[in-house]
C-alpha cells in the first residue's frame, strides 16, 4: 500500500515541488492551501492525478484539522509523513511592527505546525510510526535585519523540531526540519536581475536554490534512508551566510 504524505502550503513554491516529488516517489499526497481556488488550480496543474487530493481547512483550527486528519487516515489507511511547509515572511521595520503583524506570522509559522503536528502525532502513535518534517529557514541561524517576527517564528520551529524529536522518538516518530536558503519561488523570481546577481555572488555554490532542492531534502528525511536521523535541522542553502 502507498505511503501517505500531507503537505501544508502545497499549492505553489517549495510545497508544490514537494508534492510533485512525493507523488513521483509513489506516495499518495494530500495538499493544503489557503483557498479553494488555489487548491483547485494546483490540482489542475497536477493533471488531476488520482493520487493527490486537496483541502483548504484553516491550519490553526484544531478541531477541524483533527477531523480532517482522521478522515485522511480512514480514507487512505495511514498518515506516514506530515510536512509543515506553509509559511509567510515579512520585512517590516521594527519601528512599524505591531502585535497584530507578529501574531499573524506566529499563527501560520508556529501555531499551525503545532496544531498539525499534534493531530498527526496522535494518529502516528496509534499506527506505530511516522515522520514530521518542518520548514525552518537560514534566518533561524542568522536572524534578519528587518521583519523580526519571521526569524523568531523559525527559531521557534527549530525548538519545536528538537523537542518533539526527543518526546516522540519512543513512539517511532521522527521529527526533522529543512532550513532553506534563498529559494527560487515566485517572490524571488519577480526580483530584478540587479538584485538577484549580488545574491548569487554571496552564495558559495553560485546559484539560488530551487524548490526541487528543498523537496529532495524532504524526500530523503522522510525515507528509511534517514531512519536514524531525528531532531536535525538540515541546511539546504548552498552554504550562504545571510
Ligand atoms: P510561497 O509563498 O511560494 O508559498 C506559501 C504556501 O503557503 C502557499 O502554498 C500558500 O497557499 C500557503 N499559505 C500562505 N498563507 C497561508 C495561510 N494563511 N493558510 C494556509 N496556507 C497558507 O512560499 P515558499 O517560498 O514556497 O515557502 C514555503 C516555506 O519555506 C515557508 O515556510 C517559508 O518560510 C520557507 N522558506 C522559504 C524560503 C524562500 O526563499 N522561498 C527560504 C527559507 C524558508
Amino acid at each position: 500500500m502507498s505511503k501517505v504524505c500531507i503537505v501544508t502550503g502545497g499549492t505553489r513554491g517549495i510545497g508544490f515541488a514537494t508534492v510533485e516529488a512525493f507523488l513521483k516517489d509513489g506516495y499518495k499526497v494530500v495538499l493544503y492551501g489557503s483557498r479553494k481556488e488555489t487548491v483547485e488550480k494546483a490540482l489542475e496543474e497536477l493533471n488531476h492525478n488520482p493520487d493527490v487530493s486537496g483541502r483548504f481547512t484553516s491550519l490553526t483550527d484544531e478541531e477541524a484539522i483533527n477531523r480532517d486528519f482522521d478522515e485522511i487516515k480512514a480514507e487512505l489507511g495511514s498518515i506516514d509523513v506530515l510536512i509543515n511547509n506553509a509559511g509567510i515572511s515579512d520585512s517590516t521595520k521594527f519601528a512599524d511592527y505591531t502585535v497584530e503583524k507578529f501574531e499573524k506570522i506566529m499563527n501560520l509559522n508556529v501555531i499551525a505546525p503545532y496544531v498539525c503536528s499534534h493531530a498527526a502525532a496522535r494518529i502516528m502513535q496509534e499506527q506505530g510510526h511516522g515522520v514530521i518534517l518542518n520548514t525552518s529557514s537560514m534566518v533561524s541561524k542568522y536572524g534578519q535585519p528587518s521583519g523580526v517576527g519571521y526569524p523568531v517564528s523559525k527559531y521557534a520551529i527549530n525548538g519545536m523540531t528538537i523537542s518533539l524529536a526527543r518526546e516522540l522518538g519512543k513512539f517511532n516518530i521522527r521529527v526533522n526540519a529543512v532550513a532553506p536558503g534563498i529559494t527560487m519561488t515566485d517572490m524571488v523570481r519577480a526580483l530584478p536581475d540587479q538584485m538577484i546577481q549580488p545574491m548569487i555572488q554571496a552564495i558559495p555554490i553560485k546559484r539560488i536554490g530551487l524548490p526541487e532542492d528543498i523537496a529532495k531534502a524532504f524526500l530523503f528525511l522522510a525515507s528509511d534512508e534517514a531512519s536514524y536521523i531525528t531532531g536535525a535541522i538540515l541546511p539546504v542553502d548552498g552554504a550562504m551566510i545571510a
